[in-house]
């Protein structure tokens, strides 16, 4: 009988120390498995040596697809293109840093094969080594969003196994900002759960600013939820509501003779009703700039040059 082919999906953005090393460790445990599979690299538009590098692996990778993006796309777009040119009966996502370790990719399969799980999770058993403020904002945002949109991505990972028929259905989806963890589980599909522990970067250092990280939780969240346009709207109501009280406190104390004082309430309420209808305009733009990004249609990434080492069989 034919072996499953796999596809293992690699996003590189400037790795030029580790990738090379990292794929053939790969390769190595793939083949000590005997794992049919194929690689399909991405390079998201590195300016170093990565490239290089890639083409370095088609003289020992026999079954070896790259992409090189022609900028910079970001990690969720460079997910798109592989995920895009995968072939495999089952595609595996991982990063290229060995943060996700490999040894558990026989175990992955075996789950798919054996128990038809058509999504194997990878979860983080514990978040590794993290700098504390890095640690503390993943968890606001995890349960920011777990609030707003009921998707739950605590210790979720982008380490994932998914069968053909569920990268199908992702391709099907037509946005053009992407959040691969949270749209893999958007689709639904018989899915099971594995922990890895997160191992150290074998090098380099992680490609992810607090700006990066912000886009990533404001496209997260806006494109899983509308509570926050909601939210305007309720607190639009609570200070209507307040605003009655107040307007009849207000005409009372004027035709009691009382008025004039009372400078206090006018700034507070200043402040508070100004603060809150710029948030909430800056909220409605948020979704308007994602509407404007969706309506222009533009590709979610462009490939520049590609390497295709396609075995025959
Ligand atoms: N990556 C990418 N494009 C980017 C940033 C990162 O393709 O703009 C890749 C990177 O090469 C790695 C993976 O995404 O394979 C995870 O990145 P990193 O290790 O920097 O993130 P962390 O592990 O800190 O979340
Ligand atoms: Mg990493």
């Amino acid at each position: 009988m034919e072996k499953n082919l796999i596809s293992l999906v690699i996003p590189v953005f400037e790795e030029e120390t580790i990738i090379y090393e990292n794929i053939i460790t790969v390769k190595n445990i793939l083949e000590a498995n005997e794992i049919n599979y194929e690689f399909i690299i991405v390079d998201d538009g590195s300016k170093d040596y990565t490239w290089v590098e890639i083409g370095r692996l088609k003289t020992h990778i026999i079954n070896l697809k790259a992409y090189r993006l022609s900028r910079n796309f970001g990690k969720e777009a460079a997910l798109c293109a592989g995920l895009e040119m995968a072939s495999g009966d089952a595609v595996i996502v991982m990063d290229a840093d060995l943060q996700h370790p490999p040894e558990v990719i026989p175990q992955m399969i075996k789950l798919w094969e054996e128990q038809s799980f058509e999504v194997v999770d990878g979860v983080k058993k514990s978040r590794g080594r993290e700098k504390t403020l890095n640690f503390l904002s993943a968890g606001l945002f995890y349960k920011l969003l777990d609030k707003f949109s009921g998707i739950n991505l605590k210790n979720a990972s982008d380490f994932k196994l998914m069968d053909a028929k569920v990268v199908d259905a992702w391709r099907m989806l037509p946005e053009k900002d992407t959040f691969f963890r949270a749209m893999s589980f958007w689709v639904g599909f018989r899915r099971t759960s594995l922990e890895f522990e997160v191992a150290e970067r074998t090098a380099g250092k992680s490609k992810w600013s607090v700006i990066s990280l912000l886009k990533l939780a404001i496209t997260a969240i806006t494109s899983f939820s509308s509570i926050p346009l909601h939210l305007v709207s309720f607190l639009g109501s609570l200070f209507l509501i307040g605003s009655f009280a107040l307007g009849i406190h207000t005409l009372y104390m004027k035709f009691s003779g009382a008025a004039v004082s009372g400078f206090t309430t006018v700034i507070l309420l200043l402040l508070i009703i100004g603060s809150t209808l710029m948030i909430s305009l800056g909220i409605i733009g948020e979704y308007i700039s994602r509407i404007y990004n969706e309506v222009k249609r533009r590709p979610r990434y462009i490939i520049s040059e590609e390497i295709s080492n396609k075995k025959d069989n």
